[in-house]
């Protein structure tokens, strides 16, 4: 096939081809070696070319690759919804299997406005959501988003932007600061709910820690206990959108574990399946099902590979693999070494303004005076600078949009949860390098 043939996401840009993958590095045709501390998206959270993920591949492509979900299930899928729904905050949860995090979250949400509606309420039927938000490029999950640059080009076919203030204290939108704020931005999730009208609100969804909308912005512990509070309040669903945080990524199995707070609805992606196949889910708590169940007994979603025995078959293995090798414990200590490292990098570099996150979800805003925390002006382009510096010296970071409104720069460092010290040496000396050439 010839490269033209292909879509790219940047038409006039050379893309190298990859030959193979192993642990923290990916290979190309060239013979160049790239360090992989982003995990492509987020996604490759055991890294490359694991053999017991093949091995499992195998086997059950042996069996069965392709049963239709409204004909049969399989027993992959089976096990793996039971052991989600074990692992995930509070358990008792459905799973219901899709192909990617867009799909997760609009899954979640139809789910969320469907509840309402078998319970006689059918005028709860928007998702409210936070500025500073990602949940996804299909147009019901770019409709919750707020990520300026990714809506750009649809705005007429979108609902309004999101409103509800992000949990962003680095440059807090309100103009506080923690903890003398006493939490006010999840306090203005209320002040929305007041002014839309909680009777016409079915869900309220957010990332647990921000990513791709932020970098890694992670809020103050107690706020998503408040934010649940407001949600139950008013008879809100909260969904929490854990594609990115979800399965290890952040030290935790769950994003959310970290705040001590059970949501109604969980959206998974990404690292489920760690890259090796598409697969995602939508978790939905027994309570919200139960008018459902009671009512048409009928999900009005769902896609032709929901539930592919084959991808669900490497997801358990990826779960497996992630409970062997302890790669929960496994990102909490790299996390705080590569963390550590981070910050004794930027203390020498004064447009390095915050390095944050958890687990080994980390990344650093980029500022044009540390002391200000004044963004650089857009035209500069530093986070595509320091991504594209850092490809050229075989190096994978992600871009992120920093601020509350895309103006800012921001850059994710995340890579596989296998990642050794001496990698995480190797990482912090090419970003630090990487960092020093844009400035
Ligand atoms: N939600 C979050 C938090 C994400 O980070 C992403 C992807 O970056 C998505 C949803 C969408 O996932 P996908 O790209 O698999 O559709």
């Amino acid at each position: 096939m010839k490269r033209e043939h292909l879509i790219k996401p940047v038409l006039d840009r050379h893309y190298p081809t990859i030959e193979y993958g192993k642990g923290v590095f990916l290979y190309d045709d060239q013979g160049k070696a790239y360090l992989d501390a982003s995990s492509g998206a987020v996604t490759a959270g055991i890294g490359h070319g694991v053999q017991e993920i093949v091995d499992a591949m195998l086997e059950q492509a042996n069996k069965v690759s392709f049963v239709y979900r409204s004909q049969f299930t399989s027993e992959p899928a089976e096990k793996l919804a039971k052991k989600l729904s074990d692992s995930a905050p509070g358990g008792d949860y459905w799973a219901f299997f899709v192909n990617s995090g867009s799909e997760a979250t609009e899954t979640a949400m139809k789910i969320a406005i469907q509840h309402w509606q078998e319970k006689g309420r059918p005028g709860k039927n928007k998702v409210l959501s936070r500025r500073m938000s990602y949940h996804g490029i299909t147009m019901g999950a770019l409709s919750m988003s707020g990520h300026v640059l990714r809506r750009r080009r649809f705005i007429p076919l979108l609902e309004d932007l999101p409103v509800a203030s992000p949990p962003y204290c680095y440059r807090c939108p309100l103009n506080k600061t923690y903890p003398d704020c006493r939490l006010a931005c999840a306090d203005d999730l209320e002040t929305v709910v007041k002014r839309i009208g909680a009777e016409h609100i079915a869900a309220f969804i957010a990332e647990p820690i921000i990513g791709a909308a932020g970098g890694a912005v992670v809020p103050p512990e107690d706020y998503y206990k408040r934010i649940k509070e407001i949600c139950d309040r008013h008879d809100i669903l909260f969904i929490a959108d854990e594609v990115m945080t979800g399965i290890a990524r952040t030290g935790a199995m769950f994003g959310m574990e970290h705040f001590g707070v059970e949501p109604d609805l969980m959206a998974l992606g990404k690292g489920m399946s760690a890259g090796y196949t598409p697969m995602a889910a939508a978790l939905v708590k027994d309570h919200v099902m139960e008018p459902i169940l009671n009512g048409s007994k009928s999900i009005m979603s769902g896609h032709t590979y929901s539930a592919n025995p084959q991808s669900a078959a490497v997801s358990l293995a990826v779960l497996d693999y992630i409970d062997s090798h302890r790669l929960v414990e496994s990102a909490k200590a790299k996390g705080s070494y590569l963390l550590n490292r981070m910050r004794r990098m930027a203390e020498t570099i004064g447009i390095i303004g915050d390095v944050r996150g958890k687990g080994l979800l980390l990344a650093i805003e980029l500022v044009s005076d540390r002391s200000s925390k004044l963004p650089f002006p857009p035209g500069l382009a530093v986070t595509s600078r320091i991504v594209d510096k850092a490809f050229d010296k075989g190096l994978l970071v992600y871009p992120a949009a920093g601020g509350v409104d895309g103006e800012g720069d921001a850059v994710i460092v995340a890579p596989p949860l296998t990642i050794s010290e001496e990698e995480i040496d190797l990482l912090v000396r090419l970003l630090e390098e990487t960092v020093r050439e844009v400035m």
